[in-house]
């Protein structure tokens, strides 16, 4: 474990994917420790948070989860089992996490991806491994809600929908517990699925500008190395976004073009079968964003929606 400031430790699970691990945070309070997310629930999750929490001082006052994504909550059950701990989390991002990882979502995964241009084979597959991953997702249900400027031990909950439309971050004299608002050198995919958010990219947009207004003098991330200028991070995040809108732009000039069509023009030629899961979510959200912004229109023809320039 490493020491951060106020006495926060920091663990790290592998993961089985591309991105190779995330991050716990563990925040000592008057009336406990906060664990803050919690790894996936892989079959020795439960093995090794004992190992930790046995070398822990103290009891476990709180699991709070910044989001629902499967490596942020996916041992959040086996952590509440083995601390007696209540588990705090965004209502908006339960309500996800519940549909999500509660319910079969492989038919909507798909109806989503082939309607937006995705061959059938591809859109096929990827919603069945969509399936199997509830497998390793353990969310904890009816969980503590919190909301933003809500506070516990310290720390002050802030709202920043983007990356997951109810995310939440923890702040404290400078401190920001992040999730994956703020990453470095990766960007955090900000994508548009079914039944999220109609415009992900317009509230990262407001998420960014509202931590360059908080300007935290630290960042602590779900994943890779904490952030020593979150500002400054968060200005290269919103540069980021503005390119690839205009790329976006761009690439439905003469369109009409899909979601799916323009994934290569966004990302390169490089992207594997599960890469394109993230990229033609983000896609996505850009060409919407485009059309809020009526700079594209969409259209749809048999099923299928495609964008085209204005
Ligand atoms: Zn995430």
């Amino acid at each position: 474990m490493d020491e951060l400031p106020f006495g926060i430790r920091r663990l790290t699970h592998p993961l089985p994917f591309r991105l190779t691990h995330v991050h716990s945070y563990l925040l000592p309070g008057v009336d406990g420790w906060t664990i803050v997310d919690t790894g996936l629930g892989l079959p020795d999750a439960r093995a090794r948070w004992s190992e930790e929490l046995d070398r822990l001082d103290g009891k476990v006052a709180r699991i709070f989860v910044t989001h629902y994504h499967p490596d942020h909550v996916g041992a959040a059950a086996d952590l509440a089992d083995l601390t007696g701990a209540p588990v705090f989390q965004g209502r908006r991002d339960y309500e996800q996490c519940a549909l999500t990882w509660g319910t079969d979502r492989s038919a909507a995964v798909e109806e989503w991806f082939g309607r937006h241009g995705m061959p059938e084979p591809l859109a096929q597959g990827l919603a069945r491994e969509t399936g199997l991953a509830r497998a390793v997702v353990h969310f904890a249900e009816d969980p503590h809600f919190v909301e933003d400027g809500d506070e516990f031990a310290g720390w002050t909950v802030v709202a920043a929908p983007g990356h997951a439309d109810g995310q939440l971050t923890l702040l404290r004299d400078g401190v920001l517990i992040g999730g994956d608002h703020l990453l470095e050198p990766i960007t955090p995919a900000i994508g548009l699925w079914p039944a999220s958010s109609a415009d992900p990219l317009g509230d990262y947009f407001a998420s960014l500008a509202r931590t360059i207004e908080l300007a935290p003098r630290l960042v602590l991330t779900g994943h890779n190395d904490l952030i020593t200028d979150p500002p400054r991070r968060a200005r290269e995040l919103l540069a980021h976004h503005r390119l690839r809108l205009a790329a976006a732009h761009e690439a439905v000039r003469d369109g009409p073009r899909t979601a799916f069509d323009v994934c290569s023009d966004l990302f390169g030629d490089g992207l594997t079968a599960a890469d394109m899961r993230f990229a033609i979510t983000e896609a996505l959200s850009h060409l919407e964003r485009l059309v809020l912004d009526g700079r594209a229109a969409s259209r749809e023809d048999g099923g299928i929606v495609a964008y085209t320039a204005r």
